[in-house]
């Protein structure tokens, strides 16, 4: 039988760069050994996308889409989009053509090699400012440090996983506070990489902000270390040690009590600090496992075109 690849595309007010990204794949998609399917997820789009993707499938069986009832974010539409694809390989990709299609040959290639993950490694980023890039390599290095899994730090949130390694994501992997592109490295299976150059986005803008990445990368750090819990230890034994060189300072030099008032709040403070820092770190950790506990859904599904909808 032909085998088929999935294209899973996340969509959230995309309707300047849908025509042009829709022509574009569609072409190397005919091109290809492989039967295919277009799956958009739709990201609760406050603009035209969806009229525009209902369009797509109406007149094209091959396009199949997935509407959220609201915006659950990126990694939802991903999630959602490996749910429902039914291909033997599947490749995310986002709308805005930043990922070339021009690589899904190659990909179709590696999935016929016996590859389980394919991870896209950019070379380059051409939008990304300074300060982007240069955050961006200080999370890496944080993550790397701290998580006994190793993440490339260029790999993007474009990716192929082949049918056995979709299953364990979809299976195994349903954190309400997640970092997707982190557990399709954690799987195993025969991994391989495929560099590509990242364009510039082909109409409108981004949609991550700085205070969403950084609320991001907090939140991937405490999915993969336990580490900052043991932190408090670190300090109490830091603040312990601290006491008892006062302790034995003092008693040497015989300091007579007025003295040493800036000393007494400096430390006061200090320890607060490091106290507070503590009980939020716990906090987060208390939020995650709230979330977790809670077990709402990681996204709600309101229609779907060319797809039967599943009961979640
Ligand atoms: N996206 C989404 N939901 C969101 C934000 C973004 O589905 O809440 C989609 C967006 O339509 C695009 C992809 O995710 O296809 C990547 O978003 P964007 O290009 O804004 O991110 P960047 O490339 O700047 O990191
Ligand atoms: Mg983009």
């Amino acid at each position: 039988m032909e085998k088929k690849l999935s294209v899973v595309v996340s969509v959230y007010n995309e309707e300047q760069a849908l025509p042009m990204f829709y022509e574009t794949t569609k072409l190397i998609l005919e091109i290809l050994p492989w039967d295919y399917e277009l799956l958009f997820v739709n990201d609760g789009s406050r603009d035209d996308s969806l009229s525009i993707l209902r369009e797509y499938a109406a007149r094209d069986e091959k396009v199949k889409v997935v509407s959220f009832s609201r915006n659950f974010g990126h990694e939802a539409a991903m999630i959602a989009g490996i749910d429902y694809a039914d291909g033997d390989g599947i490749v995310c990709m986002d709308a805005d053509l930043q990922h070339p299609p021009e690589c899904l040959p190659e990909i179709v290639r590696k999935f016929e090699e016996g590859c389980g993950v394919i991870s896209m490694v950019r070379t380059k980023n051409k939008s990304a400012g300074l300060i982007k890039n240069i955050t961006s390599a200080g999370f890496y290095w944080v993550i790397n440090t701290l998580s006994e899994v190793k993440f490339e730090p260029n790999a993007s949130d474009f990716f192929a996983v082949s049918r056995e390694a979709a299953e364990v994501l979809r299976k195994n992997y349903r954190e309400k506070v997640r970092f997707l592109r982190g557990y399709v490295q954690s799987i195993g299976f025969q991994k391989t990489t495929i560099t590509y150059e990242a364009h510039d986005r082909v109409a409108g803008e981004s949609k991550y902000s700085i205070r969403k990445l950084l609320a991001f990368s907090m939140n991937t750090i405490m999915c993969f270390s336990n580490l900052p819990l043991k932190l408090g230890i670190y300090a109490g034994a830091f603040a312990g040690l601290l006491g008892v060189a006062v302790m034995i300072y003092t008693l040497f030099t015989r300091q007579g009590a007025p003295s040493g008032y800036a000393t007494i709040v400096i430390l006061n403070c200090f320890m607060f600090a490091i106290l507070f820092l503590i009980v939020g770190i716990i906090g987060e950790y208390i939020a995650i496992l709230f979330s977790e506990l809670k077990d709402r859904p990681i996204y709600i599904v309101e229609e779907t075109q060319n797809v039967e909808k599943k009961s979640v």
